[in-house]
């Protein structure tokens, strides 16, 4: 490889641990972040075993551990009677898959991989830069990022939905409003009424709408994420502050449980943004670029598989980059490793959105289908190994 190093915009969790994989095989890395600081706002986020295998790869699983909290099942509930539709079991993912299912708070696995990433000598970490423009020619890269112009051996744009990369790279197709705006709270398990404390990790499914709840923070806060088609609001922001009111108004009619969990929420801690998708790319790298994570396939969130995506990606980046290919057949690699599972997810995603808000007749023939189809954990999803994949059958 060029000894140069390798140029990320976005430090979210795509592009952090990009710079990770890269050092594990001893490529060196910029990352560019235009926040100033990386911790987020109040979020959770699930860790599936298909990107804990990456953190295993990365040596971070204990740590992931010591902040997780690892739910037993998932139900799937309906919405006006609190009827149990279905069930997945999770308790057998160490066992049969090598990784367990968790569910961590996002800004303890940012500060994670933070801690990292700034103990290490191969990856340079620049907060508070903006990268505004690149260009790319056979000897390298350079992006600008206010008045400085930084040389890279190759740029990776990491820069999640709305990615400046992407747009220079294959022009300006803006996101489109999916009609469905998102809620997230933590509630402090504490806050809840007794009958709720034991709540685990549930989806409820009504007509439009449904409310994810998890444990983070090795289960002392609970996440909920409430999911409301509304075609008319269109703005995506992570801190729009979100009316306590307004979201009851949502869920008014709902089974009690729903209705207590969504009361004990503190109005200064809910926010609400709209759900974007963009255009499938045709390609994802042109020249000595190359995008990843959302940059290049955001899927709505009701699979809880976008990040793992990206985690994905990053490892199968960083170990198509370290075999010796030059590095158009290594993105060339990448692509083609990547591109169906991405496009399958982002295809499932929309399609459980589907599933989750049906209404009337069509919601009772799903519960009545329900009865007889006992979910198992998907192999292709879960079970999935990047790192075999890249090395290929027989490697
Ligand atoms: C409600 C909700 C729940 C979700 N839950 C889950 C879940 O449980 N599990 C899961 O796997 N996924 C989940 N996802 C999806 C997940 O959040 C995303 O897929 C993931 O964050 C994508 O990571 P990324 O690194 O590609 O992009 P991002 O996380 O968007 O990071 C991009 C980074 O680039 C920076 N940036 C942007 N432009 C520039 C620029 N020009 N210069 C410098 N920096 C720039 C941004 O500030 C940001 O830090 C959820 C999504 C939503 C909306």
């Amino acid at each position: 490889m060029a000894e140069s190093p390798v140029l990320i915009v976005g430090g979210g969790l795509g592009g952090l641990t990009l710079s990770l994989c890269l050092a594990k095989i001893g490529i060196s890395s910029k990352v560019f972040e235009r926040r100033s600081q990386l911790s987020e706002n109040g979020a959770g986020i699930q860790l599936s075993p298909n990107c804990l295998r990456v953190y295993d790869h990365l040596g971070m699983v204990s740590a992931i551990t010591e902040i997780a909290h690892e739910p037993s099942h998932i139900e799937f509930r309906e919405w006006r009677q609190n009827r149990i539709l279905s069930k997945l079991d999770l308790s057998d993912f160490r066992e049969k898959l090598g990784f367990p299912y968790f569910t961590v708070h996002r800004g303890q696995l940012i500060d994670l991989l933070l801690s990292r990433v700034l103990k290490s000598e191969s990856i340079e970490l620049h907060l508070d830069r903006e990268v505004e423009h690149f260009s790319s020619d056979e000897n390298g890269v350079q992006i600008q990022t206010g008045e400085d112009v930084i040389h890279g051996s190759l740029l990776v744009g990491a820069d999640g939905i709305r990615s400046t990369i992407r747009s220079e790279l294959f022009g300006l197709d803006d996101p489109t409003f999916t009609g469905h705006v998102a809620w997230r709270a933590l509630i402090p398990i504490e806050r809840l009424p007794q009958a709720s404390k034991e709540i685990g990790s549930r989806v409820w499914w009504g007509p439009g709408k449904h409310l994810v709840t998890y444990p983070v923070q090795c289960g002392s806060v609970l996440n909920c994420v409430a999911v409301v088609e509304n075609k008319a609001w269109a703005f995506e922001s992570w801190h729009e502050p979100g009316e306590l009111g307004e979201l009851l108004k949502e869920f008014s009619g709902w089974n009690s449980d729903v209705l207590e969990i969504i009361q004990s929420i503190s109005n200064n801690d809910l926010y609400k943004w709209g759900l974007f998708s963009r255009n499938t790319l045709k390609n994802w790298s042109k020249d000595r670029v190359v995008l990843l994570g959302d940059a290049c396939h955001a899927p709505l969130p009701f699979m809880a598989q976008g990040a793992a995506m990206a985690i994905e990606d990053a490892a199968c980046l960083s170990y198509c980059l370290a075999d010796g290919l030059d590095y158009a057949d290594s993105f060339s690699k990448f692509e083609s490793l990547r591109k169906a599972r991405t496009q399958k997810v982002l295809t499932m995603s929309a399609r459980n959105g589907r599933v989750f808000h049906l209404s009337g007749l069509a919601a009772m023939l799903r519960n009545v289908a329900l009865k007889f189809y006992e979910p198992r954990f998907n192999d292709f999803l879960y079970g999935y190994n990047v790192f075999s994949a890249v090395d290929g059958p027989g490697k």
